[in-house]
């Protein structure tokens, strides 16, 4: 764990968050400002990066965080359809540098993203 980590430290519940799900490898909570109805953030416990720092030991775990996606957006009745994001790097619009997939549904949206 990251102590300068947001998500690391929202993980470890030293800063309070809605959990919709954990389990040892992985937390899922609500994102605190929803672009959606439904605006989940599913995150390994573990301190990787981002995506362009994933490495081949990690292949499982990302196979479990979408199976667990899978889950919630079942759990949250999103029958119509949902969207997974994953920012990467500064030019993808990730600001938290901690991996972190957004589930997002609950109405219709929109594409190509800006
Ligand atoms: P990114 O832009 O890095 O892909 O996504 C970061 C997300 O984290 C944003 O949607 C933002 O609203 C969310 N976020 C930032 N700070 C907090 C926080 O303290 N708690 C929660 N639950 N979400 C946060
Ligand atoms: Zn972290």
């Amino acid at each position: 764990m990251s102590k300068d980590c947001l998500f690391c430290r929202i993980a470890a519940r030293e800063i309070p968050s809605e959990i919709v799900f954990e389990n040892e490898r992985i937390i899922a909570f609500r994102d605190i400002n929803p672009a959606a109805p439904v605006h989940i953030l599913v995150i390994p416990k573990e301190h990787i990066e981002s995506v362009a720092h994933l490495e081949a030991e990690h292949e499982a775990l990302m196979g479990e965080i979408v199976i667990s996606i899978q889950k919630l957006a079942a759990q949250e009745k999103l029958d119509e359809g949902f969207r997974i994001v994953v920012n990467t790097g500064r030019e993808g619009g990730q600001t938290i540098s901690h991996l972190h997939f957004h589930l997002l549904g609950g109405r219709n949206l929109q594409w190509p993203p800006g």
